[in-house]
């Protein structure tokens, strides 16, 4: 029997002998496409070469392409777990033919390799061609209907014609488009599961689990232009796709995709976590669970080892959604605790030989995922009591409706996703009033809008503006140029002047000299902020007027240099000239360290670490990066020791822009999610030249400024490092001036220290040394004085016990202690405890101007539902604090010891309610 690892390569070996090229898959967060949430389908990675905009680098190519299918056009996730062969996560396994060979290859290898290579009866499978659209216009594809009974051994009657929505592909609404050929599988009789559905007949495309589609050939050969008209393309294309896992379910003769070795392991591992069978039965709630749970780690896997992040919105929340799916789904294998995470090492062992990069980052999708199942179990189980409570009241009216208002506090307050809710709905035959929901979730987005402060940025469109050529930010500090338009924040200017005197003529033309408005000009040699390096500051100034600029934004093409007029008047069309500040440099060696920070941290820490964000100014570098725990010391010693050998070898920078595939051909580093275009800038590190790029050992993506060379950057130091969330850590570090002023600094406190502790510098660590020895035991000391005045507050509390009320055998102590703390009085509580045997205690103490209350019950007391927990969190406001415990001993601190007494007052009051009642 053959392993799906075995089918995978079976699959790219066969077309290899067909002279296809292997490619990669593509990530499953697609780099710079913003049209696409995640990639799902193997021609995502080839679009460009569909629409004619790069050309092909091989005419034949293979591969087996990372899918997801939960958003958008194709969208599976409703399916999964309740039928045996759609997933969220597959992979598909392609073949293409770039303007080469066409429909009767294409054929006859599917056939072959199915049928000859895979041993799968022929008379099993059924074949689909497209049978024509009348009303669009579209011709029946006839072609391949003839070529499948000749270069296939097919009988005729099983070659079958079907309509535009099974049989015709689209790109989009214009665009490459051409009719598909499928190959479907009879998977036997008892596979039907519309039995019951009235008239129903198992064919191909009826529905039914009986046949399913294999493998989709599509045939692209028509252009569908603006105007609606299909034309023939030149240059026609194969754009093959088949599902692995449902192959692998086949050759392995197993009834459901999730029987296969691709989901089992992962299955047998969730039932060990959990103690519960898998039966493998459809229908069934455990093995539902045990599906969905299998199937969303692995789509969890790799979206988020390719780059996304549970958050509120787009990629982020669907990945949000998927995990809240999977831990609602651990709920009903009796799991309360986080162990989705656990699973990842499982599917790591399945699939990390075909995708290394899952290995590399295993231990930072561990962490995330089991930061997500933490938080959201914090609010699940209250959550499924709240929707409990819904549907019950929704089972009762007429229309069985779940009401918007309890699906948005379910999404709002307990983290619902909305689908999970409808899941969940769908489950107990009730729908949820969406309607309503999104009415309230549009109320909340402009609630919170309106808490927005005023915008930082310019509120006007890109439209207005002006491109502004500034390529000369690279090499040079100040530029002559003319000003072409001036603008504050509602709009732009272009004809006029402006200035801080009264004299401009008509329209706005005075400002104050401390507003800010923006200066633009036909040219520039100013960086504006971007890619996480700050926008430059310094100076516009003509014969008779002075502009500082604090902020370089772009907006569009569009550079505004955003500051304050701070003298004279400046007329549009005006020349003047723009110098950027000496601040630049220092942001350059930032830039530069950052890069060799990323570089060496790979280096260190693994491929584990893939950048999140950074921030590059003047003053300082921070560089946020994946990883899953916190580097160790030694770590960072070894990553900043390899920054410096690298500044101190001197080594020549190059920047080159090129096509985006040649760069990322070179392996340069792009940062996930970002959006570049065709043409990128690469920097590299280490290569003299454009010609010598292969000698670099850092090339990114990258269109900030640099030093020329390493050597500028003259010094690094790591400041800090952090966790800023789950999986992601921040570093900060100094350069150039920033680290002189923080040496200076430094060595200022030592000379400090020194002064203040009278010993020379090299004595410092062991006087200090000392001194905090002789500290610890000083305070050891002084414990064990408080300790014998403890007896003190015994007896404090033991006049209590005397003096207290009673109400049957219950004591009930309260009252308030001098001079103690929390050890000496917890002890005072245990103590009244035994002595009393039945007694409700609630004392307060002030401390360091603080307020104390502890409570403290005796079993019998808790038995009648009286609760020290209960006690402390009722009272704790009084005193302007909080706190709680268990129903034995709680306890509460707060910032007014004035009401201390009032606090002890209600609490009396409340002990006697409760036990008079
Ligand atoms: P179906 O009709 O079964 O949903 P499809 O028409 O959506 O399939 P295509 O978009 O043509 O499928 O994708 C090509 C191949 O990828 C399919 O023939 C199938 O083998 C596989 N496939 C598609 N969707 C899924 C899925 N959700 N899970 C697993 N395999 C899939
Ligand atoms: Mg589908």
């Amino acid at each position: 029997m053959s392993t799906a690892k075995q089918i995978r390569n079976g699959f790219i070996d066969f077309f290899k002998s067909k002279d296809h090229k292997f490619v990669p898959s593509s990530p499953i967060v697609p780099i710079g496409d913003e049209s696409l949430l995640f990639a799902n389908a193997g021609m995502n990675q080839f679009k460009d070469i569909f629409i004619g905009l790069v050309p092909p680098q091989y005419p034949r190519v293979a591969n087996s392409q990372k899918c997801l299918r939960v958003s958008g056009k194709h969208n599976d996730l409703e399916e999964v777990g309740k039928d045996t062969y759609h997933h969220t996560f597959f992979e598909m396994l392609g073949n293409w033919s770039f303007d080469d060979y066409f429909k009767a290859e294409a054929i006859q290898w599917a056939w072959e390799l199915l049928t000859d290579v895979w041993d799968i009866e022929p008379d099993r499978l059924w074949a689909t061609v497209f049978g024509g659209d009348q009303a669009d216009s579209l011709p029946e594809d006839t072609e391949a209907a003839k070529l499948w009974t000749k270069v296939t051994t097919i009988s005729a009657e099983k070659v079958l014609a079907f309509g535009k929505k099974d049989n015709f592909w689209e790109m989009g609404e214009t665009g490459p488009c051409g009719p598909c050929s499928e190959i479907h599988i009879d998977l036997g009789p008892e596979m039907c599961d519309m039995k019951n559905v009235p008239g129903h007949k198992c064919r191909v495309n009826s529905g039914c689990a009986r046949y399913i589609e294999l493998w989709n050939l599509v045939f692209i050969q028509f252009n569908r232009t603006s105007e609606g008209e299909l034309l023939p393309l030149s240059a026609r294309y194969v754009d093959t796709g088949a599902g692995l896992e449902r192959i692998a379910a086949v050759l392995q003769n197993k009834k459901s995709n999730y029987d296969s070795d691709l989901f089992m392991p992962i299955i047998d591992y969730t039932s060990d976590i959990t103690g519960h069978k898998y039966t493998s039965k459809l229908g069934s709630k455990t093995d539902n669970a045990f599906r969905v749970i299998a199937d969303h780690i692995r789509s969890l896997v790799f979206a988020i080892t390719d780059g996304a992040i549970p958050s509120n919105e787009g990629r982020g929340y669907v990945i949000r959604r998927i995990l809240r799916r999977a831990s609602r789904f651990g709920r009903e294998l009796g799991m309360h605790e986080p162990f989705i995470y656990k699973l990842v090492p499982v599917v790591v062992d399945c699939l990390g030989d075909a995708f290394g990069e899952i290995t590399e980052r295993a231990d930072y999708v561990s962490t995330v995922i089991e930061s997500e199942e933490v938080s959201f179990g914090r609010t699940l189980d209250r959550g499924i009591e709240i929707f409990n409570t819904a549907a019950k009241r929704a089972q009762k009216s007429i229309n069985k409706i779940i009401n918007g208002e309890d699906a948005f506090r379910l999404y709002d307050t307990y983290g619902f996703p909305l689908d999970l809710t409808e899941l969940m709905a769908r489950e107990r035959n009730l729908k949820v009033d969406t309607e309503t929901f999104e009415k309230l979730m549009d109320q909340q987005r402009v609630r919170a809008r309106a808490a927005q402060k005023f915008p930082s940025r310019a509120t006007f469109g890109v439209e207005e503006l002006p491109d502004t050529d500034d390529s000369s930010k690279y090499y040079t500090n100040s530029v002559e140029a003319k000003i072409i338009r001036w603008c504050d924040f509602e709009g732009c200017h272009k004809e006029g002047s402006v200035g801080i005197d009264h004299f401009g003529g008509q329209g706005r033309t005075h400002v104050d000299s401390d507003e800010d408005i923006a200066l633009v000009l036909d040219q520039t040699c100013f960086y504006a902020e971007s890619g996480g390096q700050t926008g430059d500051c310094g100076s516009i100034t003509s014969n008779n007027a002075n502009f500082v600029i604090n902020r370089t934004e772009k907006l569009g093409n569009c550079v505004l240099h955003w500051g304050k007029l701070v003298e004279g008047r400046f007329s549009i069309g005006e020349k003047i000239k723009a110098v950027v500040w000496k601040d630049r440099e220092a942001t350059k060696k930032n830039h530069t360290a950052t890069h060799l920070l990323q570089w060496a941290l790979q280096d260190v820490l693994g491929k584990s670490v893939a950048q999140q964000g950074s921030y590059v100014g003047p003053d300082y570098l921070r560089f946020d990066f994946t990883y899953p725990k916190a580097p160790t010391t030694k770590e960072l010693k070894k990553v900043e020791d390899l920054v410096r050998e690298k500044i101190a070898s001197d080594l020549p920078l190059t920047c080159v822009v090129m096509p985006r595939a040649e760069a990322e051909k070179l392996g340069a580093m792009a940062l996930f999610g970002e959006k570049y275009g065709n043409e990128v800038r690469v920097v590299a590190i280490g290569a003299a030249n454009e010609k010598l790029l292969e000698d670099a050992f850092s090339r990114e993506f990258c269109g900030g400024t640099h030093c020329d060379n390493t050597g500028q950057i003259g010094g690094f130091k790591i400041t800090k490092e952090e966790s800023i969330s789950a999986g992601v850590r921040r570093i900060t570090a100094l350069t150039g001036t920033g680290l002189n002023a923080y040496f200076e600094k430094a060595s200022d406190i030592v000379d400090e220290l020194s002064a203040m502790l009278k010993v020379p510098s090299e004595a410092l660590v062991d006087r200090v040394g000392q001194l905090i020895k002789d500290n610890k035991k000083l305070s050891k000391e002084l414990r064990a004085a408080a300790k014998t005045s403890g007896s003190d507050v015994m007896a404090e509390a033991r006049q209590l016990l005397q003096k207290c009320e009673k109400i049957g055998e219950t004591s009930i102590i309260i009252g308030r202690l001098q001079n103690t703390r929390i050890e000496q009085a917890r002890e005072a509580v245990d103590m009244l405890k035994k002595k009393a045997k039945s007694a409700a205690i609630v004392l307060g103490f002030e401390d360091d101007d603080k307020a104390t209350l502890l409570a403290g019950m005796t079993d019998d007391l808790i038995q009648k539902g009286l609760r020290a927990g209960d006690i402390v969190k009722a009272i704790a406001p009084i005193i302007d604090g909080g706190g709680g415990g268990r129903p034995q001993m709680a306890q509460a601190g707060g910032k007014e010891p004035k009401k201390i007494n009032d606090a002890l007052k209600k609490a009396a009051e409340l002990i006697k309610e409760n036990l008079l009642s």
